[in-house]
C-alpha cells in the first residue's frame, strides 16, 4: 500500500520506497546524486526526483509499469533513460525518474564472429566495445568521438556519427535488433518482419499489437507527405525522420529504424544486437597545411575522390587556440609558422600498397598549391589522427571563466554551398563578437562550430539562443539541416523544427502518441520547448572541462 499526499499521489519517497522493494537494483532519492544527475553536456540543467539505476530488463519493466499506471490515474512522472550523460542537447535529462544504465547494465553479452554479430547491453563502455571487437580484428566504425565516455545504448538512441561515419554511415547502419521497454513496461524486440508476420503482429491484443496497427495505418495515410518530405539520402536525424524507413516497397516492416535515433522518446532500449565489420589495422593519416581556405576548400572535392576513411577540414585558428594550451602537432614544422586551414586525410585501406599508391596521387593532385603536407604509418598515424582533437582545447579555452558549449554540432551543410555558408558564419560571428571556427567531416557535409562565451555574463547567456537561431536559419539558407548527427533533444527542437512543415510535425507527434501515449518517456525532448522555459533551465555556469579531459587523453 503507497502512502499519498493530499491530492491522492504518492510521495516521492513512498514511490522511492515501493520501487526500491520491487527491483533488483538501486534507488536513490540523494540530493547528491541527483545534482550529479541534474547535467548533460548541454547547456541545460533539471534535476530529476529520484535515481533508479536497474540490474536486468525486468527492474525497467517494472518502474515503466508503475509510472504508466500512475499517468493512467493523471500523474505524470517522467522516465528519462541515461547513458553517461555526454548529450549536448539536453536529451539525458528530466524530472521524475532519471534510469541509468551503465551502472549494472553494461555487459558484452554475446559474440558471433561468423555472423559479425555482438549482443550487449546498452550501458557497455562504447570504446570497449570496439576494443573487444579488435581482438577479432573488427570493428564498429561509426562510433562518436565521445565513444571513450559514453555508452552504446547512448551512441544508438541518439543515431551518433563519428569520425569514420562520411564512409561508414551512422550508428543506425550496424543495428541489427532491438529489445525495448515500452512505455507500459511490456517487452518489444524488433527485426524486420514480412507483410505475413507483420498482419500476425496488427492481430495482436497487447500494447505491441497496437503499436504496430496504429504505425501501419500511419505510414499508410501519409504515404506521399513521407516520400516527399522525409525520404533522403542525407542523414536527418530531426524528430522522427526515420519512419520512412520502417515499411518497405514488399511490405516488410521493422521499428528498428525509428527506435533508433530517438534520444528515449518511444522506449527504453535494455538489450542490443550490434553487426560488426573487418576492420584494417594499418592506416596512412595525412595532414595538409593551406596557407588560405579557399585553396583548402577547392582540395576537398578531389580529394574526396581518393576514397578516403577520414577526410577533415579544420579553420586554422582551431590550431592557435590549442597552441595557446602548449598543443603543438608535428605538422607545425612542416608549415613553418600559421596556417589559413588544415585537412586531415586518413586511408584504412587493408593493402599497404593501395594506401601508398593514394598519397602518391594526393601528392600530385597538390603539387601546384600552397600546401604543406605530412605522411604518416603506423604509430606515427595515431599521432597525426589525433589533430582531429584540436576542437577539444576549445572545451576548455585559454582564460578566466570562458568556455565553448557545443551548441551547434552537427549540422548538414552541402559541399557545393560551403564557401557562402563559411562566409556567411564569419558575418554570424563578427555581429556576435564571438570566434565560431569550422570544423567539418567532408566526407558527408557535417558541421562543427562552438563558440566561445562566458556564460557567467547574462549578455552572453542571452547570446546562446539568438546565435542558435540565426545559425540555424544561415544552415537552411544554405540547403543544409540542423540535425545531421545526434538528435535535437530539447535545446535545438525550437529552432530545428521552425522551418519543417506543420503536416511533418503532425506526423512526428503522432508517431509519439502511438508509443508513449501517456506522455512519460522523456517529455520535452523532441518537442518545442517556449524558449522562456529553455532559457530558465540555463545552467549558471557552462563548464565542459571533464569532457575536454576525456577527449585529450582517451
Ligand atoms: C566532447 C564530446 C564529443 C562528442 N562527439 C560526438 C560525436 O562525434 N558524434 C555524436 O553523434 N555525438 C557526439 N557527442 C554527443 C554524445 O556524446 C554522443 O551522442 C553519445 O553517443 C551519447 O552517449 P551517452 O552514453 O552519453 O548517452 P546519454 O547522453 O546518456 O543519452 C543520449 C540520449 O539517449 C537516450 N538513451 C540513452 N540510453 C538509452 C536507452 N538504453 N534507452 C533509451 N534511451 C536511451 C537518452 O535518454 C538521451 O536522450 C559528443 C559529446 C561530447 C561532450
Amino acid at each position: 500500500m503507497i502512502v499519498t499526499n493530499e491530492r491522492g499521489y504518492p510521495t516521492m519517497s513512498k514511490v522511492a520506497e515501493y520501487l526500491q522493494e520491487h527491483i533488483l537494483g538501486e534507488v536513490s532519492t540523494n540530493p547528491a546524486v541527483l545534482k550529479a544527475l541534474s547535467t548533460d553536456a548541454s547547456v541545460l540543467e533539471i534535476t530529476p526526483e529520484m535515481a533508479v539505476y536497474p540490474r536486468v530488463t525486468n527492474d525497467i519493466r517494472k518502474v515503466a509499469r508503475f509510472v504508466y499506471q500512475l499517468a493512467e490515474k493523471g500523474h505524470v512522472m517522467p522516465l528519462t533513460a541515461r547513458g553517461n550523460g555526454t548529450d549536448e542537447t539536453g536529451a539525458a535529462l528530466g524530472k521524475g525518474i532519471s534510469l541509468i544504465l551503465p551502472a549494472h547494465m553494461n555487459q558484452i553479452l554475446e559474440f558471433d564472429s561468423k555472423q559479425k554479430l555482438i549482443r550487449l547491453q546498452p550501458g557497455a563502455n562504447a570504446k570497449s566495445v570496439n576494443d573487444a571487437l579488435s581482438l577479432h580484428g573488427m570493428s564498429i566504425p561509426s562510433l562518436p568521438v565521445s565513444a571513450a565516455y559514453s555508452t552504446i545504448g547512448g551512441a544508438v538512441l541518439n543515431n551518433a556519427s563519428g569520425p569514420l561515419s562520411g564512409r561508414y554511415g551512422d550508428m543506425g547502419e550496424w543495428v541489427h535488433q532491438l529489445e525495448v521497454v515500452l512505455a507500459n513496461g511490456d517487452v518489444l524486440q524488433t527485426e524486420r518482419i514480412s507483410k505475413r508476420d507483420l498482419n500476425k503482429k496488427k492481430g495482436m491484443q497487447t500494447f505491441e499489437g497496437e503499436i504496430y496497427r496504429s504505425l501501419d495505418n500511419l505510414i499508410e495515410d501519409n504515404r506521399q507527405l513521407i516520400e516527399q518530405k522525409l525520404v533522403s539520402d542525407i542523414r536527418d536525424n530531426v524528430g522522427y525522420s526515420a519512419i520512412a524507413k520502417v515499411k518497405q516497397r514488399d511490405g516488410s516492416f521493422d521499428l528498428t529504424p525509428l527506435i533508433v535515433g530517438s534520444q528515449g522518446t518511444l522506449g527504453v532500449v535494455s538489450e542490443l544486437i550490434l553487426k560488426a565489420q573487418f576492420t584494417s589495422t594499418q592506416q596512412t593519416a595525412v595532414f595538409i597545411t593551406f596557407a588560405n581556405k579557399e585553396a583548402a576548400r577547392d582540395a576537398l572535392d578531389s580529394l574526396a575522390e581518393l576514397s578516403p576513411a577520414v577526410l577533415e577540414y579544420f579553420d586554422g585558428v582551431l590550431f592557435t587556440e590549442a597552441e595557446k594550451q602548449g598543443r603543438t602537432y608535428s605538422f607545425y614544422n612542416a608549415a613553418s609558422g600559421t596556417f589559413d586551414a588544415g585537412i586531415l586525410v586518413g586511408f584504412d585501406d587493408f593493402s599497404d600498397r593501395a594506401r601508398q599508391h593514394k598519397v602518391k596521387k594526393l601528392k600530385k593532385m597538390l603539387i601546384n598549391i600552397d600546401a604543406q603536407i605530412t605522411v604518416e604509418d603506423g604509430q606515427e598515424a595515431t599521432a597525426l589522427f589525433a589533430a582531429r582533437e584540436v576542437t577539444a582545447y576549445l572545451l576548455s579555452p585559454a582564460g578566466k571563466d570562458v568556455s565553448a558549449p557545443p551548441l551547434f554540432d552537427g549540422a548538414y551543410v552541402p559541399s557545393a554551398r560551403f564557401e557562402d555558408f563559411q562566409i556567411a558564419v564569419t558575418t554570424l560571428a563578427e555581429k556576435h563578437h564571438v570566434t565560431l571556427p569550422l570544423h567539418v567531416r567532408a566526407l558527408d557535409g557535417t558541421v562543427y562550430t562552438r563558440p566561445i562565451l562566458q556564460l557567467q555574463k547574462v549578455g552572453d547567456k542571452q547570446k546562446i539562443f539568438k546565435l542558435l537561431d540565426e545559425y540555424t536559419a544561415i544552415v537552411e539558407r544554405h540547403g543544409g539541416h540542423l540535425i545531421a548527427e545526434a538528435g535535437e533533444g530539447r535545446v535545438k527542437a525550437r529552432f530545428a523544427y521552425k522551418d519543417l512543415d506543420d503536416d511533418v510535425l503532425e506526423l512526428f507527434a503522432a508517431v509519439k502518441e502511438i508509443f508513449d501515449p501517456n506522455a512519460i518517456l522523456n517529455p520535452g525532448v523532441k518537442q518545442t520547448t517556449e524558449l522562456r522555459q529553455l532559457v530558465s533551465e540555463l545552467r549558471a555556469g557552462y563548464d565542459t572541462a571533464a569532457f575536454a579531459d576525456h577527449v585529450l587523453h582517451s
